[in-house]
């Protein structure tokens, strides 16, 4: 299985570093209606900025594939049959979002998928449902969208079930495909990782996965539990991932800069890793707060973009609960 290395690792995280400093994860979630992002994460570069002070950077990927970054990663696909956008970001970016799109298209925008629930990546879906846009998500994300819905990260805050024209139209639990402008897109259903709802995106001929939270360049995983998240689903995941792509692919992440197969196989080794460990010190019969004490991360704290301690306790946390099976909301 190749270059899971931390040495490979670190030679990726290099060309990255920088980028992070536009990579914007969370802000403090302030009300029952405001997104909530990944509210469990800790602060990372540019924490605190003002959500209008937020701006969409585009970036060509391939001929016919842009990432749009706001405070995560949205994708779409453009070319003469319309444009196919995956993940909708905040609400309050919606307007800046169909905005960048219609600078690198004709705007007629015509599929969005979601990734998976979190509402930095589902918050824009009224807006673009009530322009005729079709929705596309996993099941389960859309049966969480509906009803009343908690937010990331396992934070007390309940969130209103989402008008209708914010849910998928099309819902699915199997592979799924689209082919428009020449390209053949899967939705790659990657149930139980970061949520229950997860999908991967491939687009085959422009050679790009994006995969949503399930691999982020800006943290340690964070496996939402009370959202259906798991580390082994997230680990299986990421092995999906890396059968689905070659050693060229652009690897997307939900957050942060886009990276390769090689960091795909870094990043599962090091889950494994920090697993195990945790899984050693739990059958020594340590408790929580012993086993992030041991630091099981320490190996990768300097190598993981945007590691921070923070979010390395949180990450371990989240192994601990869910190796001692601990109950979710
Ligand atoms: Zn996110
Ligand atoms: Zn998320």
């Amino acid at each position: 299985m190749g270059t899971s290395t931390i040495a490979g690792l670190v030679g990726s995280v290099g060309a990255v570093l920088v980028l992070m400093t536009t990579s914007l994860e969370t802000r403090a979630p302030s009300s029952q209606t405001a997104p909530p992002s990944d509210s469990a994460a800790p602060q990372t570069t540019g924490f605190g900025i003002p959500i209008e002070q937020v701006q969409i950077k585009t970036t060509k990927i391939s001929s016919n594939f842009y990432t749009l970054e706001g405070r995560n990663n949205s994708g779409v696909l453009v070319g003469p049959d319309g444009v196919f956008l995956v993940d909708s970001q905040e609400a309050e970016l919606a307007e800046k979002l169909e905005a960048a799109i219609k600078q690198i298209s004709d705007g007629r925008i015509r599929f969005l998928v979601n990734t998976h629930v979190h509402l930095d990546h589902t918050g824009g879906n009224g807006h673009f449902g009530r322009m005729g846009v079709v929705l596309m998500a996993h099941e389960e994300l859309r049966a969480r969208l509906a009803q009343h819905n908690l937010s990331a990260g396992g934070v007390p805050e309940w969130r209103p079930p989402a008008p209708v024209v914010a849910l998928a139209m099309v819902a699915y639990r199997g592979l799924t495909t689209v082919r428009m402008n020449g390209d053949e897109v899967r939705l790659i259903p990657a149930p139980f990782a970061h949520t229950d709802g997860d999908t991967l995106v491939h687009f085959m001929v422009a050679d790009v996965l994006m995969m949503g939270d399930v691999f982020r360049m800006s943290g340690f995983p964070n496996i939402d539990r009370n959202n259906g998240g798991t580390v082994k689903g997230t680990i299986a995941a990421l092995g999906t991932a890396i059968d689905a792509i070659g050693p060229n692919t652009k690897v997307v992440p939900g957050h942060g800069a886009v990276a390769d197969r090689a960091m795909l196989f870094a990043t599962r080794d090091m889950m494994i890793a920090v697993r195990d460990r945790v899984a050693q010190l739990v059958r020594q019969g340590k408790t929580p707060e012993q086993v992030v004490a041991a630091k099981p991360t320490s190996d990768y704290d300097a190598y993981v973009p945007g590691g921070t301690a923070s979010n390395a306790d949180r990450f371990v946390r989240q192994i601990y609960a869910e190796l001692v099976g601990e109950s979710t909301n």
